[in-house]
């Protein structure tokens, strides 16, 4: 199965201490989503207790297994790799050669660190060596990665890596600028601050193209 091998390669003893990947255990699957419900359901329940809550009010008391799904089926859905967008390509027919940049794709993730969301925009671009991905595919795999628990520079390397392999070409690059509530809401509390981080692979490394897909970013669309 394939989903099952890309998840093997990706746990593999060599990749997990990488930057590259998020820190899984091997056993990360052997339980099924409605299992991981009813455990963390459970840790929900004693963190609210433990703070003091009383969990028989009715507001409160769908609140851990509301957190519970919404932990295992949304916002860190993206760690099983059953839920992959799929690879499928298109053959560049049309021979587009020049650069092709999806920008402005919401970005929703959360912060490993303290578990608080990152809320920003991520630019992702290529150039075709042949095969090209229907637009809304870039989104999907930036939303896929950013249901984890993630670092920014992280996420930014994973998007780069899915679409490389995905499109056969080195020449994929990613910008995000985000948010981290961790940082604008608690500890500095400096809203106005938003981390940007980049990857830049085959020809955006070179200063022209680079500069070309920077350029574009900045475009103020307007409809
Ligand atoms: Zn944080």
């Amino acid at each position: 199965m394939t989903n099952n091998e890309d998840f093997l390669d990706e746990i593999g003893d060599n990749h997990i201490a990488t930057n590259a990947k998020n820190p899984l255990r091997s056993d990360a699957f052997d339980i099924s989503d409605d299992q991981k419900i009813e455990l963390i359901k459970k840790d929900v329940e004693s963190i609210l207790k433990t703070l003091g809550m009383d969990l028989t009010d009715d507001s409160l008391k769908g609140t851990p297994n509301r957190v519970a799904k919404m932990f295992v089926k949304e916002i860190f859905g993206g760690l099983n790799p059953a839920k992959k967008p799929s690879a499928s390509t298109f053959e560049n027919n049309y021979k587009y050669g020049e650069m092709l940049v999806e920008k402005n794709i919401t970005l929703y993730s959360t912060c490993e660190h303290h578990l608080l969301p990152i809320i920003g925009r991520a630019h992702v671009a290529y150039i075709s060596n042949g095969k090209v991905v229907g637009l809304s595919k870039m989104n999907r795999i930036v939303e896929y990665f950013a249901k984890r628990p993630q670092v920014q520079e992280r996420l930014t390397m994973q998007i780069v890596q899915e679409l490389q392999k995905v499109l056969n070409t080195e020449d994929v690059a990613c910008v995000i600028d985000a948010k981290h509530l961790c940082v604008n809401s608690r500890g500095i509390k400096d809203i106005e601050s938003s981390t940007i981080t980049s990857e830049f692979g085959g020809k955006f490394k070179n200063e022209a193209t680079r500069r070309e897909f920077l350029d574009y970013i900045k475009f103020d669309t307007q409809f």
